[in-house]
């Protein structure tokens, strides 16, 4: 809880990071609207009431810094430059004052009122929720502790449901073995969908939302709910590139993944999930990079998505990052998970994030978990016995899990692959209207094997409010201001390397995972400069007026300027906090697969070198990144470790 001292200086610090301020023509008020007009003070205190106690006492220790300095009394351009000297004396100073901005900021063009609502959107042209909520119930329901502890028996455990756990239960259900899944986030379903992203990220991300790794250098997002990333992912299918499917089989033993017999894995998966690319309208964005593409003799490619041709809507399709309420989406929840409760007695148990893996002579024996009720008042301790359990938590949480359980092996938490990317937003003087259509509908594919199989993709992202104000960088309140007075004619091209470095997963004291990652193999510092260049290009390319990298003290290019100039600063940012803004929505490698006990975690199988029994179901399992959006890549991976569970079993 912060004192009524800190609670002012917070209050100050929102109306300094967004202040009311004159301006000619503000009709909607825009201008005049302040971030706590909006209720951002209040925003963030609900926050960092959810926040653990040292993180609090952190914040308020930094809001007594401020009012030390005088911030309570300065006047508008002075606080700015008291945020600025503190930012620039002490590195803990700077990371406290950026992240309580992006907060800041984040609700202030994100919260909704009790209409529904932000009232900044109208400048923004952002029309909001377009369709309202189904009503529909949920089609099955999860096992819930009533009042005690809970213990199930089975013949499998999965730990984790998205795209790698949710097809393992579904298949294994499917062919008879009684199932039991345990997922830490909820079951959502689309009646819970209202296209709102605060409340979003809140139900159905990973730790609430973008979080950054421990060394502040990416900001990670994933999915978290039954049916984890594929719930709330943007639908783009891409299937393995075939010199990572060499690379696997030549150098981690997974030798079947480069003959037919991986193709029919991932034909299955295609299949089930009803992959198409009939529903892939280009929106203005898309037809930007289209345009500057064909202008520059790039490849540009229509993006196949998983998703059901006759329940689609192009208006309702670019939400889905927040859920899709229209039923089109076809997630491993609805294709794998719902039919393996409804018609195959698979029992899951959603708010129960699995401690560790119960070891017993040396082989599997189940899981122990720890439930709650989603108001948090009840818990209970959840333990499944079974002879084979999958860990399939995702590539942050599944080292997690395996750490807490000290199997595993040296890898165990290594090797965190990212697929890093780079944003880059062009201004084309006109409203682009990228909340319509799908979030990813084309590509451009022509840098994705630039160096020894290694290079990246460039994608366009779903249109974010509050993620997206966030991100702008702030050098002063009235430069974001006219930022995102201008946003609506803004698109945003990432480009995405496939890495060849590495982080790592480790807990800290109180058994909690944290990522690290540093973007510094050469390679991979090559390859994101050309994806930085590649970004600039393609926005002037379609005829951007303006173009402007997302990162710490980078100028914008406008139409007139020396582009070869702003290139060369461009290729210049640091690749590391305070640099280039980083961001990964695709986390992978962390117990990966291959022969060598000392370098990976699971034998090509599937299933732990130290462990019998204990099986990597997810992308945690991957020897290098796929260099693709990778849920299919998962999904035919996890396929093939179905089967090879299924074949040890017979
Ligand atoms: C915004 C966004 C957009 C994306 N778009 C695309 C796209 O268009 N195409 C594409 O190919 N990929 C996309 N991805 C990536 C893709 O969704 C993920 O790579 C994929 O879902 C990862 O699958 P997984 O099985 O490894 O883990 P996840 O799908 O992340 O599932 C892991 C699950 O485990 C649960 N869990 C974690 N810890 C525990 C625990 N201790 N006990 C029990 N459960 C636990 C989590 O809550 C989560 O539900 C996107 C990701 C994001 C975040």
């Amino acid at each position: 809880m912060l004192s009524s001292a800190q609670t002012q200086v917070l209050r100050l610090l929102c109306d300094t990071i967004v202040p009311s301020l004159p301006h000619p023509g503000d009709t909607d008020g825009f201008w005049a609207r302040s971030a706590t007009d909006v209720g951002a003070d209040q925003g963030v205190l609900a926050m960092l009431a959810t926040m653990p106690d040292e993180q609090q006492a952190a914040i308020g220790g930094l809001l007594d810094i401020l009012a030390l300095q005088g911030f309570g009394t300065a006047s508008p351009e002075s606080r700015e430059q008291i945020l600025t000297t503190l930012s620039l004396a002490s590195a803990p100073a700077a990371a406290g004052i950026g992240s309580l901005t992006s907060v800041i900021l984040l609700i202030t063009y994100g919260a909704v009122g009790p209409d529904g609502r932000n009232p900044n959107w109208t400048r923004l042209g952002y029309p909001g929720p377009v369709a309202a909520a189904p009503a529909d119930g949920p089609a099955i329901t999860p096992v819930r502790p009533d009042g005690g502890d809970l213990e199930l028996d089975a013949d499998v455990v999965v730990v984790g449901s998205g795209a790698g756990g949710g097809l393992i239960a579904g298949r294994l259900a499917a062919a008879g073995r009684r199932v039991v899944v345990l997922e830490a986030g909820r079951y959502r379903t689309e009646a819970d969908f209202h296209q709102l992203e605060l409340a979003a990220y809140q139900n159905s991300y990973w730790r609430g939302g973008p979080q950054p790794t421990g060394d502040l250098n990416v900001t990670l997002m994933a999915g978290a709910g039954l049916g984890g990333g594929t719930v709330i992912n943007w639908t783009n299918c891409l299937k393995t590139k075939d010199w990572v499917r060499r690379q696997w089989a030549d150098e981690h033993g997974l030798t079947d993944v480069a003959t037919d017999a991986f193709d029919r894995h991932l034909d299955r998966v295609w299949r089930e999930l009803s992959v198409t690319d009939q529903c892939s309208e280009l929106n203005r964005v898309h037809e930007a990079m289209h345009r500057g593409a064909e202008a520059l003799g790039w490849s540009f490619a229509t993006i196949y998505r998983n998703w059901d041709e006759k329940r689609h809507d192009a208006a309702i399709a670019g939400h889905l990052g927040f859920g899709d309420p229209s039923g089109a989406k076809r997630s491993t929840l609805k294709v794998y998970l719902e039919p393996a409760v409804a018609e195959h007695g698979a029992r899951v148990v959603d708010g129960c994030r699995a401690e560790r893996v119960l070891v017993e002579q040396g082989r599997a024996a189940g899981v122990v978990g720890r439930w709650s009720s989603e108001d948090g008042a009840g818990t209970a301790t959840v333990t499944v016995r079974a002879p084979v359990v999958v860990v399939a938590a995702g590539a942050l949480e599944t080292p997690g899990v395996l750490l807490r359980s000290g199997i595993g092996g040296p890898a165990a938490g290594d090797y965190l692959r990212l697929h890093p990317c780079t944003v880059t937003m062009g201004d084309y003087g006109t409203d682009m209207q990228a909340w319509w259509g799908a979030p990813q509908a084309g590509l451009v594919n022509e840098f994705a094997n630039v160096e020894d199989g290694y290079g990246f993709l460039m994608e366009s992202v779903q249109y974010t409010t509050g993620l997206g104000a966030s991100a702008l960088p702030f050098t002063t309140a009235a430069e974001h201001k006219q930022a995102m007075a201008d946003y609506r004619n803004n698109g945003s091209f990432i480009g995405l390397i496939r890495d060849r470095g590495h982080g790592r997963v480790t807990l800290d004291p109180a058994g909690n995972t944290v990522a690290w990652y540093s973007l510094t193999d050469d390679l991979d510092v090559r390859n994101m400069r050309r994806a930085v260049e590649a970004e600039i290009r393609l926005h002037h390319a379609a005829g951007a007026r303006g173009i402007r990298v997302l990162g710490r003290g980078m100028p914008g290019w406008r139409f007139g300027d020396d582009l070869e100039a702003y290139i060369d600063r461009a290729r210049r940012l640091p690749l590391r906090a305070g640099g280039a803004t980083l961001f990964s929505a695709h986390q992978m490698g962390s117990c990966r697969m291959g022969a060598d006990p000392a370098t990976s975690v699971a034998d090509p199988r599937g299933e732990l070198h130290d462990t019998e029994g204990v099986w990597i179901g997810d992308a945690s399992a991957f020897p290098t990144p796929s260099g693709t959006n990778p849920m299919i890549t998962i999904m035919a991976l996890a396929s093939r470790t179905a089967a090879n569970i299924e074949e040890v079993a017979r």
